[in-house]
């Protein structure tokens, strides 16, 4: 039997692009310069997709490909893939769930340590010779102050175990109450109220686009940061830079944006304001480990019929 087909629609690292090829026929999809004469060629064999975390994959795209199987999504959200459009046509959809939890919950605890101490400011400051002539700023105690998490799953109970571990409080929100040790606010906007910093951690996607709006950043106020490890399209750009504009949350801690790697320009000049390009899972060890998975998906798939991690709606 020659190997299944395999669509690749997102650069891939080597680490797991060339045990991919060892294994599988793979169509490089994301370089082909004329898309629909590479898929009249092409699209009736492949069998498997494999694509980024936040790759965007179209019906129409799936529908010139009457054969496909699977598709194995490099990353754990999979805000880019239409699972309903999916489920009709009885394709699994995979993700790399766990693997990259805990470098991502690292991330979120950095964003909230550089923002609310003014790490990142205070390095700028000692580097620009600040400190040879005033004192550096006093900036606010961490231990006490509220953690409101939107979206208590696998990166958000690790956030909450290490914020924790500084004395913060954490509630938060999500569509369901939780059996665990912190309260739930089922109002993401009362949440945002009482939280020192809103921390989202939701998948992205339809179901979650722009819910921290202009009324939820109002609510969080001037005493109040907002940290996303999650997808930029949770948060409504415009209206977050309007509020750090307008003075009307203290500050914003961004791993992830809505148009990457786009950052709203009024954004980079912004002192109160972290900004990192996307690397919630960016370690050699948590790549590898998601490559490995990634993988393992198709493999699991193509020599028994199963998949190891299922996204949840189509379980
Ligand atoms: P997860 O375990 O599925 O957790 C998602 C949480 O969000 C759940 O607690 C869920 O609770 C809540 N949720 C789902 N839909 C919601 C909605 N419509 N409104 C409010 N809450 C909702 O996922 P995870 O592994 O923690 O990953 C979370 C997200 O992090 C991923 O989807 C991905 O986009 C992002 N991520 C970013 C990076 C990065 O590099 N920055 C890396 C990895 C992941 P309920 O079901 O109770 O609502």
């Amino acid at each position: 039997m020659p190997p299944p087909d395999i669509l690749v629609t997102a650069a891939l690292p080597p680490f797991l692009y060339d045990p991919l090829k060892a294994d599988y026929r793979c169509h490089d999809y994301y370089v082909a310069t004329d898309k629909p004469a590479f898929l009249a060629a092409q699209g009736g064999h492949i069998r498997g997709l494999v694509q980024g975390g936040h790759t965007p994959t179209t019906p129409a795209l799936l529908a010139a490909l009457p054969k496909l199987e699977i598709i194995s999504v490099f990353g754990v959200g999979y805000d880019g893939v239409p699972v309903d459009y999916c489920r009709q046509r009885g394709i699994k959809v995979t993700n790399t769930p766990d693997v990259l939890t805990d470098d991502v919950a690292d991330v979120a605890l950095a964003l909230i340590l550089m923002t609310g101490r003014g790490f990142v400011r205070l390095d700028r400051f000692v580097r620009a010779g600040g400190w040879l002539e005033r004192g550096p700023e006093l900036t606010t105690k961490l231990g006490g102050q509220k953690v409101g998490i939107l979206g208590l799953g696998r990166i958000g109970k690790a956030i909450a175990q290490r914020v924790e571990a500084l004395g913060m409080a954490v509630a938060y929100t999500g569509r369901t109450r939780q059996d665990v040790p912190y309260r739930f606010v089922p109002d993401l906007t009362a949440l945002a109220a009482e939280s020192d910093f809103l921390v989202v951690a939701s998948p992205g996607g339809a179901a979650t686009r722009n819910l921290v709006n202009a009324d939820v950043l109002a609510a969080l106020g001037k005493k109040g940061i907002v940290v996303n490890i999650a997808r930029g399209s949770i948060i409504d750009e415009p209206a977050l830079v309007a509020a750090l504009q307008a003075g009307t949350i203290k500050g914003a801690g961004l791993d992830v944006f809505a148009d990457e790697p786009r950052v709203p320009a009024a954004l980079l000049t912004m002192d109160n304001v972290v900004l990192l390009p996307h690397v919630g899972s960016a370690t050699h060890e948590t790549r590898q480990a998601m490559g490995d998975l990634c993988k393992a998906n198709l493999d699991a798939w193509f020599r028994t019929g199963k998949v190891l991690t299922l996204v949840p709606e189509l379980a």
